[in-house]
Formats: structure tokens, sequence, C-alpha cells
């Protein structure tokens, strides 16, 4: 289980430049992309390693705190759901009365709740800190996260201690490579059940065990034309003879941490229902936790052809930045196109544990450099020197040179279209490591 972490504060006190810290992606080929500009309510983060899931209570309703400074259901779900809650104030403002009454309503949970004074900078630190010890949390933290300032000791006492450590982490990613273990996500009543026993095959009797919480999703493990394939139903349907009965309400966090379990993700749509902002969010959350992606626009049944272009379009318009997935217009309720899943899970599969080696990199670098080279900044340029493997799911391409963490996105994102385009790579997102000198 990937831990989970939520931020929760009165708005202004600094929660989503926290959260944009705390998820950071370096990854080009996510970074600065339209579409996905709006405030993010949940994010992958990795510290040292580690992976965590953190949301973003300000950003799940937008107005998180009534007048009278009460959570709103949608924050105390997020709560629930977390393992720890990192309460953010303003050193700036002091204790208020708001803040007061959140506290209040986080005491009623019994989850560690760790203070994080905000906006420390250029103040004076003892003094800001005074007020807010009397709220009693299991610990307070000075941080000035518009600049990074009291992170790492934020990270090290409160993040890393829930943290699973780095041996098992490794351990995961090593089971993440032996088969295609893939999570079928999307919102309610996209037909991910109805996928998910399509992919089973119609005759197949399957008993599962109910899932023992909201946060867990149900594992089958199947055969395909002899090869072994584990699916994560995060539908947490289960079919009882004919029956089939929805056995938990949608969780977010579910989908997250099947996400996080699963090498390949196939993300489902329904074609009639369009593309909703949550469904933007996931798929970022997909791309930062560098998984495999294979998109599904299901109930391609009893389309128009009318309705058919305006949802092709709908995904050009809006979907640009998930191109380098396959995409398949399925009916699951019929069957069609869902042989072809398959494939396609097989190949991002594929692409994530490609085999790379430093000659053929340091090579293709060097065309890919011939070809457009790295732009100038004040009059120098960067020079790119070789490049070699640093890992895979998804694939890591470490470049070392000079100057490097001054070479612009925009030409990480060519050099990721060129690595792409000669390892053959689809459906899976790849990683670039810049790194300065030898
Ligand atoms: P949220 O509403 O809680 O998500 O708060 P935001 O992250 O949007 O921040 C509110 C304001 O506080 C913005 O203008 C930020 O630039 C500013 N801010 C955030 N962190 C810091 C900090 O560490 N120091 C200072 N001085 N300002 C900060
Ligand atoms: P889930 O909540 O994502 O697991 O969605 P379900 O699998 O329960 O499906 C929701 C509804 O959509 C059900 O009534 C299904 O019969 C229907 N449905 C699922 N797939 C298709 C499809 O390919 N075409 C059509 N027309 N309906 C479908």
């Amino acid at each position: 289980m990937v831990p989970v972490v939520a931020l929760v504060g009165r708005p202004n006190v600094g929660k989503s430049t926290l959260f944009n810290r705390l998820t950071r992606s370096r990854d080009a080929l996510v970074a600065d992309l339209p579409g996905l500009t709006r405030d993010r309510q949940y994010g992958h983060a990795k510290i040292e390693g580690r992976p965590f899931i953190i949301i973003d209570t300000g950003g799940i309703t937008g107005g998180e705190v009534g007048i009278d400074g009460h959570m709103a259901e949608q924050s105390k779900a997020a709560v629930e759901e977390a393992d720890i809650v990192l309460f953010v104030v303003d050193a700036r403002s002091g204790l208020t009365a708001v803040d007061e009454s959140l506290a209040r309503d986080l005491r009623t949970f019994s989850k560690p709740v760790h203070l994080v004074v905000n906006k420390v900078d250029g103040i004076d630190v003892d003094a800001a800190l005074a007020d807010f010890y009397s709220l009693g949390f299991e610990s307070v933290n000075p941080i000035a996260a518009a600049h990074g300032r009291g992170m790492s000791v934020l990270s090290e006492e409160v993040l890393l201690p829930i943290a699973p450590d780095l041996e098992q982490v490794e351990e995961e990613n090593q089971k993440r490579a032996r088969h295609p273990k893939f999570a079928i996500v999307g919102r309610p009543n996209v037909g991910k059940s109805t996928l998910v026993n399509r992919m089973l095959g119609e005759d197949r009797v399957v008993v599962f065990d109910m899932p023992g919480t909201t946060r867990d999703s149900i594992y089958i493990d199947m055969e395909r034309r002899d090869k072994p394939y584990t699916i994560i139903d995060t539908a947490g349907v289960r079919r009882r003879g004919k029956v089939r009965e929805t056995v938990e309400k949608f969780s977010v966090l579910k989908t997250l941490q099947a996400i996080e379990d699963a090498n390949v993700v196939i993300m489902t749509f329904d074609a009639r229902e369009g593309i909703a902002e949550q469904d933007l969010s996931l798929l970022r959350y997909i791309m930062d936790a560098g998984r495999s992606l294979v998109i599904a626009i299901n109930k391609w049944d009893g389309m128009t052809e009318e309705q058919k272009d305006e949802v092709k379009s709908e995904i050009s318009r809006r979907m640009m930045f998930a191109d380098f997935a396959r995409m398949h217009f399925i009916s699951a309720l019929h069957g069609s196109g869902v042989g072809d899943l398959f494939e396609s899970v097989d190949e991002a599969f594929n692409s994530a544990n490609v085999e790379m080696n430093a000659s053929k990199l340091t090579r293709e670098l060097e065309i890919a450099v011939a070809k457009h080279a790295p732009p100038t900044i004040k009059g120098f340029r960067c020079k790119l020197r070789y490049a070699h493997p640093g890992g895979h799911n998804p694939p890591r391409i470490v470049i070392h040179g000079n100057r490097t963490s001054k070479l612009p996105e925009s030409y990480q994102r060519y050099l990721i279209k060129h690595f792409i385009r000669v390892l053959k790579i689809v459906g899976t997102p790849i990683k670039l490591e810049l790194k300065e000198g030898d």
C-alpha cells in the first residue's frame, strides 16, 4: 500500500504550493502541457525513491472550508482515507479562529495530524511557532513551501517514517516486471466491470473475495494464449451466478492505489459521457506515476457517425498529451475490440521493460544532437556527453553533460521523442534524468 497524505487547511495558507513542491514532477513529457493546468486534487510524489499519494483537500471542492471554518464532506472523506494529515497554517497570520475550528474537526478523526506552519521565510520562526504548539498535534513543522525551506526535515521526520522501506519498493518493482498486471480504471458506469468480465471470458465463473476495505481492489489472475496476466478490478464488482452487485462505491483512492500497483493501466471512458476534469486528473496521475497506458473508449456500439466524430475531435482537442498511448474504440457489452486491448497491454508492458544499453543510447543521443543541437543559454551551450539506462517501468535514460540543469523542457521533449522512436516504445512514458558532469 502506498501511503496517503492529505493536506488540510484554510484557503491561502499555501496548500497548493506545498502540493506542487511534494509532487513536483521533473518529467518533461508531462510538464507545461495545455489542458492540464487546473488545480490538481491528488498527486504522485516520490521522496527518496519511495512513492506517496498526496491529496490536496483544497482542490477537492475549491472551497473546502465554509464561513464557519468547518470542513466540507468531501474533505472529510479524503481525511478518512488518508494515513496522515498535514494541517497547514500560515505563520504570518498566526492562529486564527478558522484554524481552531479546523483543528477541532481534525481531532474527531483518529488520524495522526502533523502541523505544518508555512511561510516562515523572513520572519522570526520561534515567535511565529509559539501560538501553534497549543493545538497539541503530533509535531510542528516550520516550512516555506514557496522556497523549499523545511521540506527535507518534513520529509525525514513526518513522511518517510510512514513509507515502505526501499528494499520493499525495489521488490515491488521487480515483481511488477514479471508479467502484465493491468488496472482497469475510470469513472463509475463507464463499463469497467463489464469489461473485466468480458476480458475474463463469458463463461468463466469467477468467485471473488470481497474487498477488505474501500481501498482494496480485486486481483484476478488469468491466462490468455498461455500467457499470464493479473487484472486489478477497481470496480469492485463480483459475479454471483448471473447476479452482479456493486460492492463499493467509487473511491478515487482505490483507483490511485490500483494505478500504483499496476504496470499497465487501461483508462476507460464512456463515449457518450465525454471527458471530465477528473479523467484528465487521473491521466496525469498515471503519467506522473510512470505507468504504461492503454485508452479504451467504451460503449462505441450504437453511436451515430456524427457522435463518433464528435468524440474523436474532443479527444484530439483535450487528450493530446496522452498521445503516446494506444487508443481503442470498444464495446465491452458486445465484445468488439476487447481482444485487441490485450495486444496493446502486451506492447505497453514490453515497452516499459525495453532493453537498453549505454552504447546504443549514447549513439542515439549523438544522432539527436547532430540533427538539432541544444540551444545556447547566455552564450553557453549545454553539452550532452553520453547516456545510459537508469531502469525500467517506466524506462529511464540518464544523460550526462555540462549545464544540463539549464536544458529547456522543449529540448528534453525533443530528446524523449527521439528515444521513443528509435527504441520503438509505445504506450509508456519515458523519463530523462539529467546529470551534471561525468
Ligand atoms: P492554498 O489556497 O492553501 O492552496 O494556498 P496557495 O498555495 O495558493 O498559496 C497562497 C498564497 O501564499 C500564494 O500567493 C503563494 O504564493 C503564497 N505562499 C505559499 N507558500 C509561501 C511561502 O512559503 N512563503 C510566502 N511568503 N508565501 C507563500
Ligand atoms: P462500471 O461502474 O464502470 O463498472 O460500469 P458497468 O460495467 O457496471 O456498466 C455500467 C452500465 O453500462 C451497465 O448498464 C452496462 O450494461 C453498460 N455498458 C457497459 N459496457 C457497455 C457497452 O460497451 N455498450 C453499452 N451500450 N453499454 C455498456
